[in-house]
C-alpha cells in the first residue's frame, strides 16, 4: 500500500512539474487581430492563394462570441475593448468599461510588469482597434485624445498612419515633438522605420490612413511586424505586440471580395513574420483572431483555373458571428473551445502569469 502510495505521489508531483513546466509560460505574445476576419474571410484568403496560408500553419483553434455589452453586432471599439482588456463595453467606447471607468489593456498591464510593448497597423494607429489597447475614451471618434493617450500608454513601438492626430491638432500641441522629447526616435517612412533596431519608435508612415493594398501600401504591415518584433525581441523580460490587419473590414464594409482577399494575404504575411519568430525562439505565443463579422460574406461559387470567388453579402456593416481564434506556441490549448471575445484577454493574462492589478 505504502509502495503504492509513493508511486501516485510521484505521479502528482510529476503531472504537477510538467504543468508548471516553462513551455507552458511564453515570454512573448503576439496578437495578431484581422478586423471583420471572419471564416468566409479566411477562407476566400485560402482559395486564393496558390500555396498554403501561415494560418493553416495553426493546430489550436477554437470560437469566440463577440457581442457588446449594449448590442448584439459590435463595433470595432467595444470588440477591441473586449479583446484588450477583458471587459465587454458599449459600441463607440475604448478601453472603458460601459460606466466611463477607464480599465488597463493587457498592453498596459505588459507594460507595468516591465515587458516592451507595441502596436503595427495598417489604418491610422489612432483608429479603434489600436485604440483600445493605448487609450480611454467614450468614443473612438476622439482621435486628438486618442492620440495624446499614447503619450501615457508605455507603448514602445508603434507602427501605422495617423501622423496627423499627432500634429495638426485643435489644441496647437505637436505631439511629435513631445514624443522625441520623450526618447522615441521618429520614422515617417518605411525605410526609416527599417532603419530602427532598439529603443522606442514612433512609425507615423502617413498622414492619415495608409493606402490598400491594391493601391500601393507596400509591405508595411508583415515589414512593420518584422521591425517590431526585432526590437522588442531585445527585452529579455519579454514583449506583448498587437498586429492589425484593419483593412479586411474595409474591403467587407464595401462588399468587395478583391479587397478583402488583397488585405487577408497581407495580413497573411504579417502571421507569417509572428510564426517564424516563434518557432525559432520557443518562448512566444502566438494568437490570431478576429474582432467581428463584417460584411455577411458567404462563399457560393469558386473557380479553380482562375482562383476566382463569388461570393455574397448580407450587409455593408457588420454581424454578430462567431469569430475564430488561432493560436500557436506556449499556452495554446488554452485557446481551443468557445468561449466570449473577453476570455482572449483572460487566457493572455493567465499565460503572461499577471494579475490585472
Ligand atoms: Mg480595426
Ligand atoms: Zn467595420
Amino acid at each position: 500500500m505504502k509502495r503504492i502510495l509513493f508511486f501516485f505521489s510521484l505521479a502528482v508531483l510529476v503531472t504537477f512539474a510538467s504543468s508548471c513546466n516553462r513551455e507552458e509560460a511564453p515570454d512573448n505574445i503576439i496578437l495578431l487581430i484581422g478586423d471583420g476576419m471572419s471564416f468566409a474571410h479566411v477562407q476566400a484568403g485560402i482559395l486564393a492563394s496558390e500555396t498554403p496560408l501561415n494560418i493553416e500553419q495553426f493546430r489550436h483553434i477554437g470560437f469566440i462570441h463577440t457581442s457588446a455589452a449594449d448590442d448584439f453586432v459590435t463595433d470595432s471599439g467595444a470588440a477591441g475593448t473586449a479583446l484588450a482588456t477583458g471587459v465587454k463595453t458599449n459600441n463607440g467606447f475604448i478601453g472603458m468599461d460601459p460606466d466611463g471607468n477607464p480599465v488597463k489593456s493587457i498592453l498596459h498591464l505588459a507594460s507595468e510588469n516591465r515587458l516592451s510593448t507595441g502596436v503595427v497597423v495598417s489604418c491610422a494607429v489612432t483608429h479603434a482597434t489600436p485604440a483600445a489597447f493605448i487609450a480611454h475614451q467614450p468614443s473612438r471618434n476622439m482621435t486628438e485624445e486618442i492620440a495624446l493617450d499614447f503619450l501615457d500608454s508605455g507603448v514602445d513601438v508603434f507602427i501605422g498612419g495617423g501622423r496627423n492626430h499627432f500634429e495638426n491638432r485643435q489644441d496647437g500641441r505637436n505631439l511629435l515633438e513631445e514624443l522625441e522629447a520623450m526618447g522615441y526616435q521618429m520614422a515617417y517612412s518605411m525605410e526609416d522605420v527599417m532603419a530602427v533596431s532598439s529603443g522606442r519608435l514612433a512609425g507615423l508612415v502617413a498622414a492619415g490612413h495608409p493606402p490598400k493594398y491594391s493601391e500601393g501600401r507596400g509591405d508595411m504591415l508583415p515589414s512593420g511586424t518584422e521591425a517590431a518584433i526585432n526590437i522588442l525581441g531585445n527585452n529579455p523580460e519579454g514583449f506583448f505586440l498587437m498586429v492589425e490587419g484593419a483593412q479586411i473590414d474595409w474591403g467587407g464594409h464595401d462588399n468587395d471580395v478583391e479587397y478583402i482577399v488583397n488585405e487577408m494575404l497581407d495580413f497573411d504575411r504579417a502571421v507569417g513574420k509572428a510564426l517564424e519568430f516563434a518557432r525559432n525562439d520557443g518562448n512566444t505565443l502566438v494568437i490570431v483572431t478576429s474582432d467581428h463579422d463584417t460584411g455577411g460574406m458567404a462563399l457560393h461559387g469558386f473557380d479553380g483555373d482562375t482562383r476566382e470567388i463569388t461570393a455574397g453579402f448580407t450587409t455593408g456593416g457588420h454581424t454578430g458571428l462567431m469569430q475564430p481564434v488561432f493560436a500557436w506556441g506556449p499556452g495554446a490549448d488554452a485557446f481551443m473551445g468557445i468561449y466570449d471575445n473577453t476570455g482572449v484577454f483572460d487566457r493572455m493574462l493567465a499565460a503572461f502569469g499577471f494579475s490585472r492589478n
